[in-house]
This record gives structure tokens, sequence and C-alpha cells, in this order.
């Protein structure tokens, strides 16, 4: 008979936050596939555990997906479990779930901690609807147009972010987001866990004066404001935007978004005044 296949989400940051149905499953199969095997041993330790592990990651996931997929075909056991949180997530294991798929294989979640969602409900910011964006570009040309491209979703966006881009990907927040509430959870779970709560140009502002950002972020923009559409004059709300300290190329491609208006378009009318 075929193995099963088990998707066991680990703690983010709180051993504590091992559920005892992952601690169960991890006592019972015949292997684990993990990220750092050196990260999997450390929570085997602490279970007392001993069990054969095999890494699968970005540079692997191919050939060790048909690997473990035969596994599986044979009769053995199987548990994913990525670093931390829910595998998949932003973490290896697609194709080893797509393989096992394919091949006939009872695939089985265990959930438990991730960091999006935990972030999201302690965030203060609506639940009813949102939107998992994994990791932005490194780039920052590549971030602003994906982060500009979902301006106009009804939904609360959730970003991983690596400490030593927070600041600038917070500073691409202030250009597009200046109006929204955003949140920023930092070490979750863990002894220095703490939100940011407040608009992008009030966190940076408190960011900028630490010495040093260390940890692991996760950042979540509210939706845009069911507020009425701005309807002063373009000319009136780019001079506010100037007001309130944009510069003039800025405050018209701002004002151009938040009408939906092609830069061309914002032009065509000033010119017209
Ligand atoms: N699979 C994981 C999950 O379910 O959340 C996410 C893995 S992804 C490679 C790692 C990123 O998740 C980190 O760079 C950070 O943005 C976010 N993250 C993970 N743990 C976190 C924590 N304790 N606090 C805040 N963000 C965290």
């Amino acid at each position: 008979m075929a193995g099963t296949l088990y998707i066991a989400a680990t703690p983010i940051g709180n051993l504590e936050d091992l559920t005892f149905r992952a601690a169960r499953i991890l006592g019972e199969v015949d292997v684990i596939a993990c990220e750092d095997t050196r990260q999997t041993a450390k929570l085997l330790a602490h279970l007392s555990l001993h069990k054969p592990l095999v890494a699968i990651h970005e540079h692997n996931e191919r050939e060790r997906a048909a690997e473990l997929a035969a596994r599986l075909a044979a009769g053995e056991s199987i548990a994913l479990v990525s670093d931390a949180g829910t595998p998949l997530i932003s973490d290896p294991g697609y194709r080893l779930i797509e393989a096992a798929i394919e091949a006939g294989i009872l695939v089985v979640p265990i959930p438990g901690p991730c960091a999006a969602i935990t972030a999201l409900s302690a965030s203060g910011l609506p639940t009813d609807a949102f939107y998992f964006g994994g990791f932005l570009a490194p780039k920052r040309s590549q971030r602003r147009k994906q982060l500009d491209a979902l301006r106009l979703l009804p939904a609360t966006l959730i970003f991983y972010e690596a400490p030593h881009r927070i600041l600038d990907t917070l500073e691409d927040i202030r250009a597009l987001y200046a109006e929204r509430r955003i949140t920023v959870a930092r070490e979750l779970t863990k002894l220095h866990e703490e939100f940011l709560r407040g608009t992008a140009a009030g966190i940076l502002g408190e960011l900028a004066r630490r010495p040093a950002l260390k940890g692991e972020f996760t950042l979540l923009i509210a939706k845009a404001a069911e507020a009425p559409a701005d309807e002063r004059p373009l000319e009136e709300a780019i001079a506010a935007l100037e007001a309130e300290g944009m510069g003039r190329m800025e405050a018209i491609k701002h004002a151009a978004r938040l009408r939906g208006l092609s830069k061309r378009e914002v032009y065509g009318t000033l010119m017209k005044k």
C-alpha cells in the first residue's frame, strides 16, 4: 500500500506552537523531508525524536520530488516540514505535492503556524479579505510596479520582507500608499515580538531611529479606503499633495494613480487650465 504525504506546519519562533498532532505525525513517519536539516534536527531534538531527514530546497526540488514520490509509492510515509511555519507558503514543496498528487498519493495537511495569518490576526487591519504576496521583488523598480498593481484591490495586502530590505520597501509603500494604515509585525511569537501600526512615514521614522533592524518582518497594508472619490479640481488636489511635502512630479503621479488616470491625462487636464 502506498504511504501518505503529510504537510506539517512547525513553529515560527515559539516551540510551544507545535501542535500535538504535528508532534505525533513527526514521530510516526518513516522520513522527514525538510529545508535545512540542521534546523529540523533542532526541532526533533526538542521532541526527543530521531528520524531520517532528506533535504528538499529550491535547487534540488525537482529531483527530490521524483525520489520522494517513488518512496511514497513504495509504501513509506513522509512528513514535509519547512524551517518555520507552513510548508509551501514562500517555502519549498510545491513540486513534491504535485508529484504526489500525480502518483495518486494521499496528501494530508497538518495545520499550524503561518506568519502571514498570525500577523493579520493581530494587525488591527480588516481581515474580511486579504491578499498574500509573498516576498516582493528585490529590485526597486519591479517592487514598485508590483505594489502599484495592487492599489485598487479591496483587500488587506500581506508581504514577507527581509530585514536588510525593510526600510527600502517601506519607502516604496510611503511613496505609493502614503494615506493607508499599515502594520509591521516583527519577531512574531518570539521574545521581542512587536507590532508597529500607523502610516509608512510614521513607522519609517520610528525604525530609522533604531541602531539596527534585526529579526523577521511581515508587512501589511490596509485595503483602499471606501471613502468617496476626491472630487476637488485636479490642480487643487496636486497643490494639496505638494503642501504635504511631495515634489511636483511625485504629486502628479500620485494624483493620477488615485484617480485611475494616466500621467498624460493629468498633464492634458492641467494644460487646459
Ligand atoms: N512558511 C513560513 C510561514 O508559514 O510563515 C514563511 C517562510 S518565509 C521563507 C520566511 C519569512 O516569513 C520571513 O522572511 C518573514 O518575512 C516571515 N516570517 C517568518 N517568521 C516570522 C516571524 N516570527 N515574525 C514575522 N515574520 C515572520
